[in-house]
């Protein structure tokens, strides 16, 4: 399936998770309906006070609509770790990084391979 972009209001709901989670990190898996990333699932216990957080998305079962992960980074980094380029190729293409302040501009999207990704945002 190729991914054509995301909905806004899963992008808002993204912004605004980070937001109430700050300054703790949250992560979870997006999936996508007919090619638009529209859901997200939070991991349970996943909002932890740094980047092990993104360790459990190792333990993610198969899912052949997974699109990818979200997760936030509180220090305002839109950029990939080095524990996130580990986990990313094990979750899908695409990969959301949201960050402070979390406005409509704090997100980057990113390859498994760490690459910046365009990903369009539909109504
Ligand atoms: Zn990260």
């Amino acid at each position: 399936m190729t991914i054509r972009g995301i909905r806004r209001a899963l992008l808002d709901l993204l912004l605004e998770i980070g937001r109430e989670s700050h300054p703790r990190e949250f992560a979870g898996v997006l999936r996508e309906e007919e090619g638009i990333i529209s859901e997200f699932s939070l991991l349970p216990g996943t909002v932890t006070g740094g980047e092990s957080a993104t360790l459990f998305l190792d333990m993610m079962p198969l899912d052949t609509h997974l699109a990818g992960s979200a997760h936030s980074h509180p220090n305002g980094v839109l950029s990939p770790s080095q524990a996130d380029l580990s986990f990313f190729p094990r979750t899908g293409r695409y990969h959301l990084i949201v960050g402070y302040p979390y406005d409509r501009e704090s997100w980057r999207c990113f390859y498994a391979d760490g690459r910046p990704a365009e990903l369009e945002v539909v109504a």
